[in-house]
């Protein structure tokens, strides 16, 4: 019979012998070892906990595992684990009392972040009553870890309503068997939730166009809003984020020009799905804005050659680095946007330009942006140097979980 994860390791004898080098990752506090780095592992179900030991048999901890995946190890304890569901639920505990201290002004945010939250393959978000779950691993997919996430969620949180979004790929990479998107609990899957003092937002976990927000740009919406003035650009906005966060946010007086609110708003994304719901979010907020669906790289050319200029460009664009392989190309996008833009600009624009690549370090993306400005020959301040919002925390000795880089600069002349 295939042993189910979740047995004290007493018990249940399952164990992996690491060759040097992954011991070496997990004195480094990194929680991931690659199945190369696995020397050794003895009657070990998929998705099941493991004892980790040396090449000696020293213990170092234990870890989910997984048979799939390139990552075959994810450390869940330095110590012994007797319970898992136990644990999960004890890690959901302090993650949601992590945002009681530094979340605030929305009911909207990321209550668990996988690594982030030391519970790796569970992503959890918060959209007012409804909360959206998202499971990436084997060990995260097994049935008593399911109930425990479900059951400390709703004695936590009250939701009206929890869905499951599943991502084919992620199932298929794990080999899990397929599921659809579901609602795993309550009636409700849909709602409105409103950040950064009430701007507001539709959501729709299930039906029709998938809804999410990226909650990892909220506190980068209301920075950005403090100087956004004039006449502004939300290149790539999606459902409004951004743009909304300029038209709506009243209580955000621009910093450097207090006399400036936005006087107009344009978003550009080439997904109509997408703008539409922008434009039904602004008529949640009362407001009208012009969306505009276009390929982003044509219109910035089309409107450079025209000679157009703003006050506040926004560049959020879809990562363009998925893998290493990518970096180079993905840079030669970074610096087309960007000398776009800042050759856009008006004296004493804003421009908020922002990667969510990881492959694309803070370093490169730095160099990029200024690389950008000596092309446009314009001197940038940079106001803020941002990453991600508090709600998605980052690791200091896991680089994989900074990966937003946000950028906000006044042109100087
Ligand atoms: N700023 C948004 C998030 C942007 S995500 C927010 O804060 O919510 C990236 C967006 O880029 C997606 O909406 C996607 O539809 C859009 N996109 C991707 N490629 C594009 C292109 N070439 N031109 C315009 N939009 C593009």
């Amino acid at each position: 019979m295939p042993k189910k994860p979740g047995f004290s390791p007493e018990h249940a004898e399952p164990s992996v012998k690491l060759s040097a080098r992954g011991v070496a990752r997990l004195q480094g506090r990194h929680p991931w070892v690659y199945r190369s780095d696995v020397a050794e592992a003895n009657d070990v179900p998929p998705g099941g906990l493991v004892r980790v030991l040396d090449l000696r048999g020293k213990f170092l901890g234990t870890a989910l595992y997984s048979s799939s995946s390139q990552i075959a190890i994810r450390m869940i304890s330095h110590g012994s684990v007797a319970d898992l569901p136990a644990l999960v639920a004890e890690r959901i505990r302090a993650a949601i009392a992590y945002r009681k201290e530094l979340v605030s002004n929305t009911d909207a945010y990321r209550i668990v972040f996988s690594e982030g939250d030391f519970l790796p393959g569970l992503i959890v978000d918060r959209y007012n009553d409804v909360l959206c779950l998202q499971i990436l691993t084997q060990a995260m997919d097994a049935t008593l870890v399911r109930e425990a996430v479900l059951q400390t969620l709703r004695e936590e949180l009250q939701p009206a309503g929890i869905v499951e979004r599943v991502d084919a790929r992620i199932r298929e990479l794990e080999q899990l068997p397929p599921l659809q998107s579901r609602q795993l609990w309550g009636e409700k899957s849909s709602t409105v939730f409103s950040m950064n003092d009430g701007v507001r937002f539709h959501y729709d976990g299930l039906e029709g166009q998938k809804t999410g927000a990226f909650l990892d740009q909220r506190e980068n919406y209301a920075a950005a809003a403090r100087y956004a003035h004039g006449e502004a650009l939300d290149v790539f906005c999606y459902q409004g984020g951004f743009a909304l966060h300029f038209s709506v946010n009243s209580a955000a007086h621009s910093a450097l020009h207090p006399a400036a609110k936005c006087s107009s708003v344009i978003g550009v994304d080439s997904s109509r799905p997408a703008l539409e719901m922008a434009e039904k979010n602004a008529a949640l907020n009362g407001r009208e804005m012009e969306w505009i669906e276009a390929n982003a790289f044509d219109l910035l050319r089309e409107y450079a050659a025209a000679n157009r200029r703003y006050d506040t460009i926004v560049l959020d664009p879809p990562a363009f680095a998925k893998t290493k392989r990518d970096l180079e190309k993905a840079l030669g996008g970074y610096k087309e946007l960007n000398l776009r833009a800042m050759k856009m600009l008006r004296p004493g624009g804003i421009l908020v330009t922002c990667s969510c690549s990881y492959h694309v370090g803070a370093a490169d993306f730095f160099e990029v942006v200024a690389d950008a400005a000596r092309d446009a020959h314009k001197s940038f301040r940079v106001i803020e140097n941002r990453g991600a919002a508090k709600d998605h925390p980052m690791l200091l000795n896991v680089p994989e979980t900074s990966y937003l880089k946000c950028l906000i600069l006044s042109v100087s002349n």
